[in-house]
């Protein structure tokens, strides 16, 4: 879901020099077509074509393999999965570490 996120859309007929038609579907874009533009390579897509074909866990570009994104992009993506996967809830639910917080406020102000 938040690789989706990194890759901008944009309408086909705002696109400078374009493909005619996706490489996935193999339809020609029309003007008012939602494109999702890869970041790495630049080749652009039906955004329900390239959503559909993440859909299915590829991770590179349809037409020439290329990572979705660049890699330095990648690790950051990877340290929000890493976030996402559970451990910050952990933490939010720890109550003890609230009450601590509050009783440190209070015996400074004191
Ligand atoms: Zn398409
Ligand atoms: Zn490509």
């Amino acid at each position: 879901m938040l690789i989706r996120e990194l890759l901008p859309v944009v309408k086909y007929s705002d696109l400078v020099d374009p493909p005619d038609s996706c490489a996935v579907c193999l339809y020609e874009f029309e003007s008012g077509d939602e494109i999702r533009r890869l970041t790495n390579c630049r080749h652009i897509f039906h955004r329900t074509c390239l959503d559909r074909w993440m859909d299915h866990d590829h991770k590179t570009c349809p037409l020439c393999r290329t990572m979705f994104v660049p890699d330095d992009l990648q690790d950051s993506f990877n340290e929000k999965l890493w976030a996402a996967s559970g451990i910050g809830e952990y933490y939010q639910g720890d109550d003890d570490d609230d009450s601590l917080v509050v009783h440190l406020q209070d015996v400074m102000e004191f």
